[in-house]
């Protein structure tokens, strides 16, 4: 397989480093991407050059891992990350080699990466695709196989753990069967890695097309209940009545509706996470169960999960409204008031996400995303919000409140204030003969 055309930058790119004896390569992900047929411009290159010699090559290089023999050049408007070829050391905090050592082969380097299919390099500009790990099939057959022994790369690095569930979610992979093992053999190391690289992979995982791979990867090996015990919990809690999945299932699913739509990570994690109160709320009845209350302890549990999680209190605050408010009952014949009553409870701000949240929900249930009723509901928050009437938009003008024998002054104004309050209530009045008769009515009360 070819790696053509090899963009003009690229052979830009590599041209000083030919003219100077050394070799560049693209490795990583834009090489797996284009062989996927997928976009991606997010290049990484391997070089036998050390980052003093890249340094020399071009005016603009950035040391932004000189230790570990990463820079960053600027070229022609782009950021490109160079690593010379290295071997790792030591891993003895089962995250970071201990020491890194520059070598001479792209060979030496590809067996320090992670999984086959990360591992395909090409010579720019030579558009052959180098697979010294049988990445080529395992992209046909869509697997996620680690290089060398799953157990001893594992040990090194247990974010790699994480990843292999999140390219399973992003790419639609399966994870391959000695790999997937040594995930749940060694799935308490994932203690070694941060909170904030976690929630990095689970955000990935959330925010791929496939979201219900990833987190299934993450439920089987065991890694769930490491780092969201919450949702984990929720696994086998059974619903009857409406639903048809338990509790476990039905978050995947509206997670999976939330992504299917496209919507956003707030809304995709409140899909998630939005019945994780259901299990410590659970209760018999008849022929179903009973979750009173379930979202009040699913916001506070959210919140604490975020937290955890080091979510920034942005996103904390937003996803944990979402989960607060999504029992909302709407019908009809809510009246306007209702509407406004619904509207700040939840925040300006919010609702928009709230009814996503809802559609996602009732999506997961049903598998139909039609509801009269929260499109309903959408156009009354929206009429309700739209820069709404002002006084000089009402039926009744100041002249015919002077064909009504007032006189002009203040009381002009408070009257039309008074008016305004009426049609923003009920817009059917705004017409000049019914609002003429509530004008009487009010200077009439008013005297
Ligand atoms: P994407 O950028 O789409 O997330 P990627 O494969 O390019 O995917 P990066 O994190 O950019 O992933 O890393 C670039 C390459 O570096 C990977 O393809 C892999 O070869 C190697 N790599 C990254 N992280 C690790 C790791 N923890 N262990 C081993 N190799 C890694
Ligand atoms: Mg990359």
């Amino acid at each position: 397989m070819n790696f053509s055309p090899i963009p003009a930058i690229l052979k830009d790119f590599s041209k000083p480093f030919k003219s100077n004896g050394f070799e560049l390569y693209a490795v990583g992900g834009a090489v797996r991407d284009f062989c996927l047929g997928k976009k991606n411009s997010d290049f990484d290159f391997a070089t036998d050059a050390a980052p003093n010699d890249v340094k020399r090559l071009f005016p603009k290089v950035i040391p932004t891992g000189i230790k570990h023999g990463t820079v960053t050049v600027l070229f022609k408007g782009e950021m490109f990350e160079v690593t010379t070829f290295r071997t790792e050391n030591g891993y003895v905090d089962c995250r970071h080699p201990d020491s890194v050592e520059f070598v001479s082969s792209l060979e030496e380097d590809l067996k320090r990466r992670d999984f086959t299919i990360n591992a395909l390099a090409v010579k720019i500009p030579d558009p052959k695709i180098i697979d010294l790990h049988g990445g080529l099939p395992d992209l046909k057959n869509h697997l996620i196989r680690c290089i060398g022994v799953p157990h001893d790369r594992f040990m090194e690095d247990a974010l790699r753990m994480m990843r292999a569930c999140r390219f399973s979610s992003q790419l639609g992979f399966e994870i391959e069967s000695a790999t997937f093992d040594a995930i749940c053999e060694l799935k308490d190391n994932i203690k070694f890695v941060s909170l904030e690289r976690i929630q990095e992979e689970l955000s990935r995982i959330i925010m791929s097309s496939n979201p219900r791979k990833g987190i299934e990867a993450l439920s089987r090996s065991g890694l769930l209940d490491l780092i969201l015990p919450e949702l984990a919990a929720c696994r086998l809690v059974q619903q009857l009545g409406y639903h048809h999945e338990d509790v476990y299932y039905h978050s995947l699913s509206a997670l999976d509706a939330a992504a299917s739509r496209d919507w956003s990570l707030e809304v995709r994690l409140a899909a998630l996470l939005h019945d994780i109160g259901k299990p410590p709320c659970q209760e018999k009845a008849e022929n179903r169960y009973t979750f009173y209350n379930h979202e009040i302890a699913g916001a506070k549990m959210t919140k604490e999960l975020l937290r955890r999680l080091k979510y920034p209190n942005s996103v904390i605050d937003k996803v944990s409204t979402l989960v607060r408010n999504h029992m909302f009952n709407y019908t009809p014949d809510w009246t306007d008031g209702a509407v406004r009553r619904f509207i700040l409870r939840c925040g300006k701000d919010n609702v928009d996400d709230i009814l996503r949240l809802r559609l996602a929900d009732q999506l997961a249930m049903s598998g139909n995303c039609i509801n009269p009723n929260v499109d309903q509901l959408e156009s009354r928050i929206k009429a309700i919000e739209s820069p709404s009437l002002t006084v000089n938009d009402l039926a009744l003008t100041g002249d015919d409140l002077k064909a009504m024998g007032l006189k002009p002054g203040p009381v002009f104004s408070e009257i039309k204030e008074f008016l305004l309050q009426q049609v923003l209530d009920r817009p059917e009045l705004n017409t000049k003969e019914q609002l003429s008769q509530i004008a009487q009515k009010y200077i009439s009360n008013r005297h």
